[in-house]
């Protein structure tokens, strides 16, 4: 009998996610961003639950794309980081993705094959990561389609779209307005998550959501399900044993809790060898029973501790969840000083990813 750790993936809160990122869209279509094995939640599952109604994906890289074609996913898909090396770039049209040119090597690429892969242009608006200036792209759009090359879209990244207070994305959208204004024949997509919940930010011809397809929100300081997000993984274990504390008793490395008054304590079989965050301190939240309980002490690799003590009944066998429907992944992201992205990515391998419904749920 395994462990009963598992996350659990709710393909019908996904679904539900990408219509919501369709009606906030308004005339722009969301490519659904699956990078990152679908933030964590298995690259194909997602893929093949969003195929329906996404018309198109948007993953980082070339490894990405070809689990896609492998699994017979044939809708279109861009590479939000291009190529890696030039030789990559004729397994990309054999494979009919497109590819997102951001530096002057990838052009340099683009010199030196017969490949012609679909081209989409990044656009640097002021993030400052990759792509080029304003200034570049009357040198390098011409050139490019007398190469044979199809151009199909410009693209940008905000920097500060989850901070509501900021507006960099309209200072951003200016720059890219004016940087594309040339070429109205081609596509434009902006828009992470966040650039969905700005009230009046233009998203164009396509969006890129990626994290709010999960069930996260996007912006800073407020939870998915305030959002009208449902939670797509449910990250759950089991109480293995509990037992009773006496005042002074400590509990787990360093002695890091100590009971002040009789206490129930139990454990879970879940630790940030599954990628739990170790940095998730006393108080965390945790779901027992339908209620809330916390976690006390330091996280092991193998378990974690919580306090059981408002909680009767509570017992060895017991399912807990870790975040999910009752326990926003983002209110353990504060616990954790993170974000829902990174411990939706970071649950590691040894966790089975299962369907909802193949699993006893969390009791609510
Ligand atoms: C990851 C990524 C996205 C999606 O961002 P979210 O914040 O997860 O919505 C969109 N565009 C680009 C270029 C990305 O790298």
């Amino acid at each position: 009998m395994p462990r009963q750790t598992f996350a659990v993936i709710d393909t019908e809160a996904l679904r539900h996610n990408y219509r919501m990122a369709c009606d906030l869209a308004g005339t722009a279509k969301p490519m659904a961003v699956i990078k990152a094995d679908g933030y964590g939640h298995g690259l194909v599952r997602v893929a093949r639950a969003l195929a329906g109604d996404a018309g198109r994906f948007a993953v980082a890289c070339l490894e990405e794309a070809e689990l896609l074609r492998a699994a017979g996913l044939e809708q279109p898909v861009l590479l939000l980081q291009g190529v890696h090396e030039a030789a990559d770039l004729s397994r990309c049209e054999t494979l009919g993705l497109e590819v997102a040119i951001h530096s002057h090597q990838q052009l340099q690429w683009l010199a030196d094959t017969d490949a012609r892969p679909v081209l989409w242009l990044k656009v640097n608006s002021g993030m400052n990561r990759l792509g080029f200036t304003a200034a570049e792209l009357p040198a390098i759009v011409p050139g490019l389609a007398d190469a044979g090359f199809t151009l199909r879209g410009m693209m940008t990244h905000f920097a500060c779209a989850d901070d509501a207070a900021s507006d960099r994305s309209l200072s951003q959208t200016r720059v890219f307005e004016a940087a594309t204004a040339a070429w109205p024949g081609l596509w434009r997509s902006v828009g992470n998550s966040a650039a969905h919940f700005r009230p009046g930010q233009p998203l164009y011809d396509w969006s890129r959501p990626g994290i709010m397809l999960y069930g996260s929100s996007p912006m800073i300081g407020q939870q998915g399900p305030e959002a009208g997000l449902k939670a797509v993984m449910t990250l759950q274990s089991r109480l293995i044993s509990v037992r009773t504390l006496a005042p002074g008793d400590t509990v787990g490395y360093g002695d890091s809790w100590r009971a002040d008054a009789p206490a129930v304590m139990g454990m879970v079989s879940i630790g940030y060898g599954d990628g739990y965050p170790r940095h998730a301190g006393t108080g965390t939240p945790v779901w027992v029973r339908g209620q809330r309980a916390r976690l006390i002490g330091r996280v092991s690799m193998d378990m974690l501790a919580v306090d059981l003590t408002a909680i009767p009944g509570a017992e060895a066998g017991d399912m807990v969840e870790l975040w999910g429907a009752n326990i926003s992944v983002d209110e353990v992201a504060v616990h954790a000083g993170t974000i829902s992205y990174e411990l939706l990515t970071g649950v590691t391998a040894r966790v089975p990813r299962l369907e909802a419904g193949t699993v006893a749920a969390v009791s609510r």
